[in-house]
């Protein structure tokens, strides 16, 4: 079928919205009607070279949409059923999902591969018929997807589109940063470095986590606001300024945990962080940093001697098939403001201005929506 998509072919260009040719869903797979798809930072590291991925590609990976047609072999899903579309695959049957641990799924070692999940081949086809791969699989910048079923999770068909596509990455990856790897508990202090897509879920967490001070850190005006409006108690425009209100809020001891969700991670921004941390405190690494980044700074003296903790983490070390719907059902039950996370909503013909808003700094998040 043809369908409209934007595709990346060079870093550092432009996304070119245009016609391609969308094979029908294979064994395993589903044909899914894109509803809504969210604008993460993740495309924009692709598209600046950061993420070096298969070109060239269809952009996006968050998205949600509605089930087409099944594929070969498809129990799980039927025609109509609305599904949140997943970054990480879940396959269930590897070593990690087993244990409960989805968010490093032996699947996910095929993300950045070219064409389609194996075992594999190409769905996407442009007007002159060179290949096409959906950015980590899934391709949300199209108005159609052909999608591998590891890499979907069907939600409760009320839920609006928007907050479906958010799910996808961005909120449940800032979402997770505080809940699942710095373990917030109630009456905790947190400082949230970055308070964009990622910095304004992790704000939203420790609120509902219970946490007692919870501290935005953003050089953007817009964002410390809107930081304030989704619970945190206190705003910085530097980590320097941070710790100044941190040691006075906490008496000296600082924070609980510190998370690190800026635009861009760099090396430089450990030391730092780890300043922010009590003794025995966690410092969570959610953004990405270039992919050849090996410097950074750090006190090692003062990281053995005050017991710190440092923690990476992908997709905020959640579950697709748990964390999906129940990050969804708090949002019903108006525990999770999604709605209010986006600034603005463009076509998909809008998708570079909505990329250059991002880089303007003028959106906390920015959200295609389809027809
Ligand atoms: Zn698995
Ligand atoms: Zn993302």
């Amino acid at each position: 079928m043809r369908t409209r998509a934007a595709v990346l072919r060079e870093p550092n260009t432009a996304w070119s919205v245009e016609e391609i040719e969308l094979d029908p869903p294979e064994a395993g797979e589903v044909l899914v009607r894109t509803t809504a798809a969210g604008m993460c930072h993740s495309d924009e590291h692709i598209f600046d070279g950061t993420l070096p991925a298969p070109l060239p590609t269809v952009g996006g990976h968050e998205g949600a949409g509605v089930v087409t047609e099944l594929g070969e072999g498809v129990t799980e899903l039927a025609v109509g059923d609305q599904i949140s579309v997943s970054f990480i695959p879940s396959c269930g049957r590897c070593r990690w999902c087993a244990a409960g641990q989805q968010y490093i799924c032996d699947r996910g070692m095929h993300l950045m591969s070219p064409g389609m999940m194996p075992p594999g081949g190409f769905r996407h086809h442009d007007a002159d018929g060179n290949d096409l791969t959906p950015m980590l699989k899934l391709g949300t910048f199209a108005e159609h997807m052909v999608l591998n079923v590891d890499s979907t999770i069907k939600i409760d068909p009320d839920i609006p589109p928007i907050p479906a596509a958010l799910v996808s990455c961005g909120v449940t990856t800032g979402f997770g940063s505080v809940v699942n790897r710095a373990e917030i508990t109630a009456g905790e202090t947190v400082v949230v470095v970055g308070c964009g897509g990622l910095g304004s879920a992790a704000v939203q967490a420790a609120r509902v986590a219970g946490a007692r001070n919870i501290v935005g850190v953003d050089p953007v005006e817009l964002k410390r606001e809107a930081a304030g409006r989704f619970g945190a108690t206190h705003t910085a425009s530097s980590m320097e300024e941070a710790a100044e209100i941190v040691k006075s809020i906490t008496n000296g001891v600082m924070a609980d945990g510190v998370i690190l969700t800026p635009s861009v991670m760099h090396g430089e921004m450990l030391a730092p962080a780890q300043f922010l941390a009590r003794k025995g405190g966690r410092i969570v690494v959610t953004a990405i940093a270039p992919i050849e980044q090996m410097d950074v700074q750090l006190n090692l003296f003062e990281l053995a001697m005050m017991n710190k903790e440092i923690r990476g983490t992908i997709f905020g070390s959640g579950s697709p098939r748990r964390d999906i719907p129940h990050l969804l059902g708090m949002y019903q039950a108006g525990q999770l403001q999604l709605d209010e996370m986006v600034t603005r909503t463009y076509t998909l013909d809008e998708v570079n201005q909505g990329y250059q808003d991002m880089r303007d700094g003028k959106n906390i998040r920015g959200a295609i929506v389809f027809d």
